[in-house]
Order: C-alpha cells, then sequence, then structure tokens
C-alpha cells in the first residue's frame, strides 16, 4: 500500500476520467471486445474484484485503461515520506499491483481473440453499392506457396552469376525464409535494408547490410540521427529514383530480391571485396525483372502448378458468389495471358473466363492508371491483333490500355467499383488519388500475424508493455535519486520487452504493421490508399453483398475517450474466433 501521505495519487489515478487514452488505443488494436467490470468506488483491490463482472463489449477497452491509464494531468504531485526507502518501496508496490491486475486482464483478452479472416476497414464502405468488381491477379486471385520465393532467387542469383558476371561463389546462397518481410526500405547508396514508420524514422535494430545488423550508434551516425529527410525517401510509388535513394519494397514478389540484395552484400563483405552498392542495386533488380520478363517464372509455374499455386484460397467460390447475385466483374494484371488462363484453369475451372466481363493482361500498371497513351490490342491464338479497339467484350482477352479507356469504353465510374490488389501503391494508390473506385487490398500476412496477436505469450507480453510503459509515464515526477533509480530499471525493463514483442514476430524486422508503438510507413500508406484490407480474398465469403464495413473510430490523442467503444471490426458477419 502507498504510504498515507499520498491518497490523492491512488484515487486520481482511477478516477481521473482523462488519463486512460493509450490502453483504448491498444485494446481497440487487438480487438478486443468484452469483460466488464464496474468502477464505482476508487481503487480495485485484488483479481477477483477486479473480474467480477463479464461480457460487456463496452467494458474491457475502459477496464484496461483504468489499470493502465497513461496519462497524468497532474505533472508534479505533492507528497511527503519519511525516507527514500518508504518511497521506492512504495514505487514497487505499485508495479507489483499494476502486474498483478494486468495479469488478471489476459485471460479475459484471450478469450476474444481476432479472427484472422476479417475484413478490416480504413474508411466506410457499403458492399450494398458495389456493382462491379476488379482483381489483380498474382497474390490476389491465385496464391503461391514458398517454392516461388525459392525459385525466383535461384534463378536471379544465376543470372546475376551468368550474365552479370558476378562471383561463382554466390551459388553458395539459398533463399532465407522469414528472413524480410514486405514495406522495408533499402538505401540504394549505403546498401542498408530497414524499417521506417509512419514519420520517416528508422526502427533501429532493424538495420541490416548484408545479413547482419547495423549497430545503432553507426546508424544514427550515417543519418545524423535516425530520422530519413523526405528528400531521400523513396517517390510515390516506392521507388528510387530522381534523386530518392530510398527504395520500399511493397509487394510479395519482392521478398526474393530483398534476400539476393543481403546474400549479395553479405559476400562482399565476407570476402572484402570491392564494390559500387548503386551497381549492385541496379543488377539485382534487373535479375529480377528478367526472372519475370523473360518468363523463366512462368513457364517454371505452368510446368509444376500443383508445387507453386495454394489452392487453399476460395477464389472459385468468391468469384462465384459474386456472380450470383449479378455483379460484373473484371480482371487487371500485369502477367501474360498463357500463365494466368493456366492459374485459373487451376483454381477455378476451364470455365473461368465466363465469371469475367472484362479480362485485360499485361497491363503494365501503375502506368496502367495513369498513362493514357497507351491503347488496348485484342489478344487471339493466332497472336495479337492490330485493330483498333471500339468495345471491350466478354469472352475476349486485351492487353495494355489505359484506366482512362477503359472508363469511356465501361462506363464503369466512381465508387460503385471495387478492385482488390496486393501491391498499395501499384494496384490502389492511383485509383484511390485519382479516379474514386473503391479500394481493397489483399495483405496475406495478416493471417500470420494476427494469429501471433491471439496467442497468450503476446496477448501477456503486451499487456504488461502497456502497464509498464503508464507506469513509467506516471511514476517520472518523481524526481529524486531513488526513484528516478527504480524509474531507470522499469525503463530498461521495457526496452527489453519492446525488443522481444518485435522479435515475436519477426527477428530480424519484427511487425509488417507496427514499428514498437508507431505504425509503419507501409501501415501509414495502406490506410490511405486502401478502404478494406483482409488476409485473403476469400475472406468476403464471411460477409453478405449487403454488409456496410464501418472503421473503428479510435479516439485521437487530443480526445477524451469516454464514450462506449464500438465493437471491433468483422465484430458483425466475421465474428471473434470465442
Ligand atoms: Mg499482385
Amino acid at each position: 500500500m502507498p504510504p498515507l501521505s499520498l491518497p490523492r495519487m491512488c484515487i486520481f489515478r482511477y478516477k481521473n476520467k482523462d488519463s486512460f487514452q493509450g490502453l483504448a488505443t491498444w485494446c481497440s488494436a487487438i480487438h478486443t471486445d468484452c469483460g466488464t467490470w464496474s468502477l464505482s468506488s476508487g481503487r480495485l483491490s485484488n483479481k477477483a474484484q477486479f473480474l467480477k463482472t463479464t461480457s460487456d463489449s463496452v467494458s474491457l477497452a475502459r477496464t484496461a485503461r483504468q489499470v493502465w491509464g497513461r496519462r497524468s494531468t497532474t505533472p508534479y504531485m505533492c507528497y511527503t515520506t519519511s525516507s527514500n526507502d518508504d518511497r521506492t518501496d512504495w514505487l514497487w508496490s505499485e508495479y507489483n499491483e499494476i502486474k498483478s491486475q494486468t495479469e488478471a486482464l489476459v485471460p479475459v483478452i484471450l478469450r476474444n481473440s481476432v479472427n484472422p479472416d476479417t475484413i478490416f476497414a480504413n474508411n466506410e464502405m457499403s458492399l450494398h453499392d458495389i456493382e462491379i468488381y476488379g482483381f489483380d491477379y498474382d497474390y490476389t486471385l491465385a496464391f503461391y506457396s514458398s517454392h516461388l520465393h525459392t525459385l525466383i532467387f535461384n534463378i536471379a542469383r544465376d543470372i546475376l552469376i551468368e550474365e552479370h558476371r558476378y562471383p561463382e561463389g554466390l551459388r553458395e546462397y539459398e533463399y532465407i525464409p522469414n528472413f524480410v518481410v514486405r514495406g522495408l526500405h533499402y538505401d540504394v547508396q549505403k546498401a542498408l535494408l530497414m524499417k521506417i514508420d509512419a514519420f520517416h524514422y528508422i526502427q533501429l535494430g532493424t538495420v541490416y547490410r548484408g545479413l547482419h545488423p547495423v549497430p545503432d550508434k553507426e546508424v544514427i551516425a550515417m543519418y545524423e540521427g535516425s530520422h530519413v529527410p523526405l528528400e531521400i525517401m523513396s517517390d510515390f510509388y516506392g521507388k528510387s529514383s530522381h534523386g530518392h535513394t530510398m527504395k520500399q519494397f511493397m509487394d510479395i514478389f519482392s521478398l526474393p530480391e530483398m534476400n539476393l540484395l543481403c546474400c549479395v552484400n553479405d559476400y562482399f563483405m565476407k570476402h572484402n571485396i570491392d564494390y559500387e552498392p548503386v551497381h549492385l542495386y541496379k543488377d539485382v533488380k534487373q535479375a529480377i525483372g528478367d526472372v519475370h520478363v523473360k518468363g523463366k517464372m512462368y513457364r517454371a509455374v505452368e510446368a509444376d502448378i500443383e508445387k507453386y499455386i495454394c489452392y487453399g484460397e476460395q477464389t472459385h467460390a468468391v468469384l462465384k458468389k459474386l456472380s450470383e447475385n449479378g455483379k460484373k466483374m473484371f480482371l487487371i494484371t500485369n502477367s501474360p495471358f498463357d500463365f494466368v488462363d493456366r492459374g485459373m484453369n487451376y483454381i477455378v475451372g476451364k470455365d473461368w473466363r465466363d465469371l469475367f466481363d472484362i479480362v485485360i493482361v499485361q497491363a503494365d500498371k501503375p502506368g496502367f492508371f495513369n498513362d493514357r497513351r497507351k491503347p488496348f490490342r485484342r489478344v487471339t491464338d493466332r497472336g495479337v491483333l492490330w485493330d483498333r479497339i471500339h468495345h471491350l467484350e466478354k469472352g475476349q482477352i486485351y492487353k495494355q490500355g489505359n484506366l482512362y479507356e477503359f472508363l469511356r469504353l465501361t462506363g464503369w465510374m466512381g465508387n460503385k467499383v471495387l478492385y482488390f490488389g496486393d501491391h498499395i501503391y501499384s494496384d490502389l494508390a492511383d485509383l484511390t488519388l485519382r479516379h474514386g473506385w473503391r479500394t481493397g487490398a489483399i495483405i496475406p500476412e495478416l493471417r500470420k500475424e494476427i494469429k501471433i496477436m491471439n496467442t497468450e505469450e503476446y496477448i501477456h507480453t503486451m499487456s504488461w508493455l502497456q502497464g509498464l510503459t503508464g507506469l513509467v509515464e506516471r511514476m517520472q515526477v518523481y524526481r529524486d535519486p531513488a526513484s528516478q533509480a527504480v524509474v531507470q530499471q522499469w525503463i530498461e525493463e521495457r526496452e527489453d520487452i519492446r525488443s522481444r514483442t518485435k522479435d515475436i514476430f519477426n527477428s530480424q524486422f519484427g511487425s509488417l504493421f507496427r514499428t514498437y508503438h508507431n505504425p509503419t510507413y507501409f501501415s501509414r500508406r495502406l490506410s490511405r490508399f486502401a478502404d478494406i484490407y483482409m488476409a485473403s480474398i476469400s475472406c468476403l465469403l464471411n460477409y453478405d453483398l449487403q454488409h456496410t464495413f464501418f472503421p473503428r473510430r479510435t479516439p485521437l490523442q487530443h480526445e477524451a475517450s469516454l464514450w462506449p467503444e464500438q465493437c471491433s471490426a468483422g465484430g458483425v458477419g466475421a465474428p471473434h474466433l470465442s
């Protein structure tokens, strides 16, 4: 118990209505939606009292906020105490009590795991309004096994050796699964791979040169801190061009490219070979591009389709459902027709083209969405024709073209069209910003990350991290050396927990969506360009076609979070696992 001279602090902590925001945000982030207790008279005395009521979707976040309330509105508390020992004893008793209450909260959160098949909304959108559904192909309709990454890596590595005269010793490198995550930035000049947050700050501990981390001190010296100025960030589409020295890797096909960059860098450093990082980046980029352009990947997948395409996803059922409900459908993909045809035959069946009103291949996205110059060409069994296209007809195949012509020929404009793709920039950005179509992002990594967030280990760790952070925030006001020594211990413990929460997702780079507390750069772009996002197109099967997706109203930093909180996204139609 705290000294009697500190009653105001105790009451303040549980009764101050403005101090609860941090936990609410976190509870919202993990989509908890149950657990009620009533706060009627100051602090709770024990776990039993703490957990005595249940099953109200409004109150778990409120409860957590009350336990972990973080924002002290009174920066300097007046207190008297007989000695430093008393004060440190009291600080540790507070620590133990918060820890105990946090642990009591874990089972409640655990009972409300998030369904990985939920569709999450960034922007309100009703399927009732959608008349036309459009799709990208790779990683939207077709999902690939990890064998494909190994295949791309091996072909590109061999192109480097055989066509760009890179050292034969590179053949000792194999694709390393789970080494990198999507959305990372690569500094082309410095040959460094790293994760950057929504505010352009590098997440220290996630900077890699080759296959090894770069010490934080070195990173801070190179970038004069950890902030990356706008002028050297990647351009709008994530590319390194026109003075931008950063490249952002945004699609799933880029995992083998990042892997290869790291391996070649590693080889050069290990053998003390002097090399130019810019040349290396461009050569690897070209080799990876050649894997697609020269058709090696397409031929390999077509030859052994069962090895490379995951049939588990229910693409066929989704397309059938939309068709049965009278929806128009179209496909716009950068892949060539033979490759798409082989895959769709496998996934959907020989009659797959009957489901689509328009099929466009080799579209050259994102240029397709913003370059008016390329006309459509018709693809036939006899080859590509040269006649002018006046109509886009069902049953025909077209290549190239552009969206302006597409809109003119179809009249499919505005928010009655929903387009799905996995590449946040190439598939979705222009549609959102220029053309007003609704957009859906396919993020297969969500399934793995949500499953991790549903584990007891993760919930326990994150709960305590939030509790500890709130404790540090409130107790930092005690400036005497003995108290500060205690707070410093907590800060060090917090740093250790932050590092472990990163490692739970990926030892090198952590979660795709967060850098510790902040959203990643990837997350920021995702929330800007996608109205809804989900792990797979199959998630649509959980909803009827009248469903409206509502984003949760999470409080802004200056807003009090007193009103009842909305159930988590997907609370209707794709319920929590419990
Ligand atoms: Mg794709």
